[in-house]
């Protein structure tokens, strides 16, 4: 049984809704308006009740025409389509009437076989558009236009199909801390970068003919490429120069998991999958954020889950403990502080190195609760040692950039601190450049009140990130932490030492202390004293020791100090 249309009849003239009823009653229900504003009104109450309205032009109160302007601000409306009654031979009005959006006209006076007609006509031609109208929505992401997840893998596997032979690559994309974006500058300007990337996503697929893009959800992307290797590249690199010209006062990183797609048996949800475990590894990278996948990736992925199930119960039953890297004075070859670095002391898989949970643990955001409990136990540490009559050197923890999204930080520290009783310039905090340049304002001012609050701020890997040596002078750190391996890659030594000579000067010029760490050989250890460096930290001096390993070390440089002063802490850079 075909469904019964509800029709709104438009007229001010009694007559004429006599006689349109009486041609259109045995198939439709019928609603009836005196006016354009009464229709209007009839509307509001249930925008998808009529299936077509008939319209009279001229009315009192608000006429046809206004009815058909009034209607056009309504997207909701958009799919009712109008049939207006014109008097005969009045093409002027019909035009009128077609040019404002009415769909058809009928001729008064009614001709019952043509008003049937046309009525189906035009309620034929809604339900197509509405059903086209439900097909677009149901394909298509609301915000962005693109593709939605599901649809993407459609047009994906109709590419892969309709091009067997041809190299393709899958591509996922996300932004680094986009969560961050909306909650620093609100899901507006959000919504503003989706639409600015999803822009680029497209632009770059119709550069590639049997291509097509789509987004996953929030903030991922996908391209499915017919091409690879330098190709490839060239696609994403334009991507990322389009991204970086958004926005001049935050940084959009963009980072790329790529599935070069050899398996064509796979299911592209699954591909999607190695995609996404790809475009992890990128995250973990400062420069390169375009990561391949390799089957390697599929074993790492098990291992994280198990370091997520586990993370809680390990924290609980105290299985994460600290060790503590003891950092030197290279003029006198003396400790003067140290790093503490978590390790985990698994109860079947012994003692496990940060590299392999960290990561884990910040993707996760857990970290931010392992650093609360370094920084403690490092407290617990330096008042046991003050208890015992010596000043200790100053010990540092590392802050993750997680740490410092917490508006309660500082407040935070403070009370750890004050809690053990301990001054905070013992308390050093290591924060990797990399957090600087997420957000240089939002870190100057976190940075600033630190530091203002009493604690010695160390910029960890520098040189690592993005940072030009001029941008230090708007940076408020106090101590600077490079990495040899960064500086002085094996492969070039030489050009690794000029760099790191020139750091030094730089830092010099600043009145920045610097400390190199991963100082693993004499002749490094020498190269940093001819160049005037004054402090390091590396396996040559000491790897990171067991907490007791570090105190005997710590006492037996107390029996050779002949005078039995406490050693010289790193230094303060605001005291120059
Ligand atoms: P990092 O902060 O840059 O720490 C220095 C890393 O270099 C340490 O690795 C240290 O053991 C290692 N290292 C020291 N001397 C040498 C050397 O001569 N040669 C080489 N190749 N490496 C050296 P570790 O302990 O494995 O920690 C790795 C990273 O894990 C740390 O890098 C840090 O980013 C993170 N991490 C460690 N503990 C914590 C923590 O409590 N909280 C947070 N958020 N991150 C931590
Ligand atoms: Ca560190
Ligand atoms: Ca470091």
């Amino acid at each position: 049984m075909r469904q019964r249309y509800t029709l709104l009849l438009v007229d001010d003239q009694d007559v004429n809704l006599t006689i349109l009823e009486a041609i259109l009653k045995d198939s439709y229900d019928i609603a009836t308006a005196r006016n354009g504003q009464e229709a209007l009104a009839l509307m509001a109450v249930s925008p998808t009740r009529f299936a077509a309205i008939v319209l009279d032009v001229i009315m009192p109160v608000m006429d046809g025409y206004a009815f058909l302007q009034a209607k056009a601000t309504h997207p909701e409306y958009q799919n009712i389509p109008v049939l207006v009654a014109t008097a005969a031979q009045d093409a002027d009005s019909e035009e009128r009437c077609l040019t404002l959006g009415a769909w058809d006209y009928i001729p008064k006076p009614y001709q019952p076989r043509t008003v049937r007609l046309r009525l189906t006509n035009i309620i034929a031609r809604s339900q197509e558009g509405l059903l086209e109208q439900l097909v677009y929505v149901s394909e298509h992401d609301h915000l962005t236009g693109l593709l939605n997840r599901a649809a993407f893998f459609q047009a994906m596997g109709a590419c892969l199909r309709a091009m067997p032979d041809a190299p393709y690559s899958l591509v996922r994309m996300d932004i680094s801390r986009f969560s961050l974006i909306n909650t620093l500058y609100g899901t507006e300007e959000g919504d503003r970068l989706l639409l600015h990337i999803a822009g680029a996503v497209r632009h770059a697929a119709e550069e590639v003919p049997d291509s097509c893009c789509g987004r996953i959800e929030a903030d991922v992307f996908c391209l499915c490429l017919p091409c690879a290797g330098p190709e490839l590249k060239r696609t994403l690199s334009a991507i990322q120069r389009d991204l970086a010209a958004y926005a001049s006062h935050y940084y959009i990183e963009p980072c790329f998991g790529v599935l070069r797609i050899t398996d064509r048996a796979m299911e592209c949800e699954a591909m999607y999958r190695c995609a996404t475990l790809a475009s992890r590894q990128s995250k973990n990278h400062y420069q390169n954020h375009v990561a391949y996948f390799v089957p390697e990736m599929t074993v790492r992925d098990h291992q994280e889950q198990l370091v997520a199930n586990e993370m809680e119960q390990a924290l609980e039953d105290g299985q994460f403990i600290v060790y503590l890297q003891p950092k030197y004075d290279i003029r006198d070859g003396q400790p003067c502080g140290a790093e503490a670095l978590v390790r985990w002391q698994h109860p079947e898989r012994g003692l496990i190195p940060p590299d392999v949970f960290v990561p884990v643990l910040e993707r996760n955001g857990f970290i931010t609760r392992l650093d609360a409990f370094m920084w403690e136990q490092t407290c617990i540490l330096l008042r046991r040692w003050l208890d015992s009559g010596v000043t200790p050197c100053p010990v540092s923890v590392n802050v993750s950039r997680q740490d410092l999204y917490d508006p309660h930080l500082v407040r935070r520290m403070l009370a750890l601190v004050r809690r053990y009783d301990i001054p905070p310039a013992l308390m050093q905090l290591e924060l990797t450049e990399s957090a600087y340049m997420d957000n240089p304002q939002r870190m100057h001012a976190v940075v600033m009140r630190l530091r203002r609050a009493g604690f010695t701020l160390l910029m960890d890997d520098f040189g690592s990130a993005y940072s030009s040596l001029n941008a230090l002078q708007d940076i408020p750190v106090d101590i600077l932490k490079m990495d040899m391996h960064f500086l002085a890659p094996s492969r070039n030594e030489e050009r690794g030492h000029s760099i790191l000579y020139a750091m030094l000067r730089m830092a010099e010029a600043l009145n920045l202390p610097v400390i190199v760490e991963g100082v693993e050989k004499r002749a490094q250890c020498e190269f940093l004293r001819s160049i005037g460096c004054r402090y390091a930290q590396g396996y040559y001096f000491s790897a990171p020791l067991p907490v007791v390993d570090y105190e005997m070390l710590m006492e037996q440089k107390q029996h050779r100090s002949s005078s039995a002063k406490s050693c010289v802490p790193l230094p303060d850079a605001r005291a120059h």
